[in-house]
């Protein structure tokens, strides 16, 4: 492409509310323009790079056996009726829903799952037809309640999303195994580091999921890892290894004054002591029964477990009523001496046998309670919140949490939409049974924010060139200088014959103005045919990523060019 023809422009500032660097970068360099909160036009550069993202999506998901197909974006209500998903939904306020003439209820499709079950069932006659999976790469409507950073968390944004059908449980392990190894092959083609973790199934339900973390500074999502690699986790879902019991003989019970301290911060400041030494007592009231739910005072409870524990009941925290029609006092609440409340404690409430708890009226604390002789833990569990230092379940190792954003999610559904949607096949004992299911989701719009997070500098992009929107770039720095033009010209048609993806700039701007955009669109090789080059018969080969320049004579600019590429990640 000649860069001259290019419609869009770069922009030396970014608009003070874009706030990831990604956004920043994307904008600035002239891929996308944001229409409205969330929504955004793609321009030619950023086009190509989408293009590229899906290309890799579709030759790996083709090469691990799913067929592609298109879904409407336009959905009828009534399968996420059956579901129960439309009102899951619609609480959330995530769903963009519409009326047509008849008055009948539509939505901009969010996923998928409600549209492909029943089209695959009715398409699939027995088992012998099994397994199937299905995939489309489409654009989704989520009226997030906040779309930020860019192609990180839109309102439309484009998916991968994959559906696996199978006969039994065995056949969807194989087929959820193919798909995390695509999207493994997936993310590795487009450059990004990433870390598949253990995730909490959130809306979609099912059981076994993973999610895929690429780190960035700017992701919504925090995630345990080991620094030895063999574990991560999203934190709503991550286990530490955990510690021994507490020893030797419990300590003596002793109240202390407390007045106004009803935070951990507060009771750690005025009793000297840390805050790991406190006891944090949670209320809950879980199908109308009370629940008192112990942490060390260091860390919170992970209501993801908790809501996982007591899946299908139903749970709220404690309002000031329950307070007090239970004897429990706001800030100031211990385990010991109560009747008829549950105690469920995180396996760490073990470690010690002289924890500070608050003595259930106000003002006051406990000083020296121990677990077994002051309350009986009912349930002991892993429910409280990972920390940096904790250690590794699998290895002993140290974990650490970090920032990260969500590329992909992989899900074993089972029976979650076949059942309610009816969607069966008949096996090979002549009875109907429901499809067994997986979903697999990839965010190919969002990938480009996050790689363009990880690969950045002070100067702009830096593409892996994979994703690159050209792989080369040529700068024709003398516009006015014959030889110049020709060189450029001619290097430009040779390199395009080869088959390497490139642009010319070959714009009525200064040098200066052709190499900082090309720093900021992030092109892998750049290429300065100039004049002060060209008379000694050489041109300029950069490689953005190193930044490394050489010198190739003019008639082996070619081959210094490829090899350049080929050194580019
Ligand atoms: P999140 O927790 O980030 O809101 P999600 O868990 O709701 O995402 P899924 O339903 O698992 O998302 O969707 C599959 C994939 O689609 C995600 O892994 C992510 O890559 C992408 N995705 C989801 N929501 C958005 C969005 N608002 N903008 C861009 N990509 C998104
Ligand atoms: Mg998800």
């Amino acid at each position: 492409m000649r860069l001259s023809q290019l419609f869009s422009r770069t922009l030396r500032e970014a608009p003070a509310d874009a706030d990831a660097p990604s956004h920043r970068l994307l904008l600035r360099a002239g891929m996308i323009r944001q229409l409205m909160a969330g929504v955004y036009s793609f321009l030619p550069l950023g086009l190509r790079t989408l293009q590229r993202v899906e290309h890799i999506v579709r030759e790996e998901m083709d090469a691990a056996g799913a067929q592609q197909v298109r879904l409407p974006a336009i959905v009828p209500s009534e399968p996420w009726k059956v579901t129960g998903r439309w009102d899951a939904y619609v609480e959330e306020d995530l769903l963009f829903t519409l009326h047509d003439r008849q008055d009948r209820e539509l939505a901009l499709g969010p996923t998928h799952e409600e549209i492909i079950t029943p089209l695959v069932a009715s398409e699939v006659e027995s088992y012998r037809d099994l397994p199937v999976n299905a995939y489309q790469i489409q654009w989704k409507y989520r009226d997030e309640a906040r779309p930020r950073s860019g192609l990180l968390r839109g309102r439309e944004f484009l998916m991968k999303d994959a559906y696996s059908f199978d006969r039994d449980v065995d056949g969807l392990r194989e087929s959820y195994r193919k798909m995390v190894d695509a999207y493994r092959a997936i993310l590795t083609r487009c450059g990004l580091d990433f870390a598949q973790v253990e995730a909490d199934p959130g809306l979609i339900g099912g059981d076994v999921n993973h999610e895929f973390m690429a780190p960035a500074d700017v992701g919504e999502d925090l995630f345990v890892r080991c620094e030895r690699g063999d574990y991560a986790a999203n934190v709503e879902a991550a286990v530490a290894a955990t510690p021994d019991e507490a020893t030797g003989a419990p300590a003596e019970r002793q109240d202390v004054p407390t007045p106004g301290a009803s935070t951990i911060e507060a009771v750690a400041t005025l009793l000297e002591v840390a805050p790991g030494e406190t006891l944090k007592s949670m209320a809950y009231v879980v199908d109308g029964a009370p629940i008192l739910v112990l942490v060390p005072g260091d860390r919170d409870v992970n209501e993801g477990k908790l809501r996982r524990l007591f899946s299908g009941s139903e749970l709220r925290m404690f309002d000031t009523a329950d307070f007090g029609r239970y004897g429990m006092v706001v800030g100031f609440t211990g385990p010991q001496d109560h009747d008829g409340v549950t105690i469920v404690a995180d396996n760490r409430v073990r470690t010690r046998s002289d924890w500070i708890t608050g003595a259930n009226r106000a003002d006051a604390h406990t000083k020296g309670i121990a677990p077994g002789r002051d309350f009986t833990i009912d349930r002991l569990e892993d429910i409280a919140t990972v920390t940096d230092g904790d250690v590794c379940p699998r290895c002993g190792g140290g974990l650490t949490i970090g920032r990260s954003v969500e590329v992909g999610h992989t899900f074993q559904l089972g029976t979650r939409y076949s059942e309610p949607l009816k969607s069966t096949f008949v096996d090979d004992d002549g009875i109907e049974r429901p499809l067994v299911m997986g979903c697999y989701g990839m965010g190919i719009s969002r990938v480009i924010g996050a790689v363009v997070e990880q690969h950045n500098d002070d100067d702009g992009i830096v593409w892996p060139k994979a994703l690159a929107p050209f792989q080369v770039v040529i700068v024709m720095a003398n516009r006015d200088h014959a030889e110049v033009v020709a060189r450029a010209e001619s290097l430009y048609r040779v390199l395009t014959e080869r088959g390497l993806d490139t642009a010319l700039d070959d714009r009525d701007a200064s040098a200066g103005v052709k190499f900082t955009d090309a720093d900021l669109i992030g092109y892998p090789v750049q290429v300065v045919v100039g004049k002060r080059g060209i008379d000694g018969g050489t041109v300029d080969v950069k490689v953005r990523a190193s930044g490394e320049r050489s010198q190739a004579p003019v008639d082996n600019a070619v081959e210094a060019i490829v090899q350049a590429l080929h050194a580019a990640p």
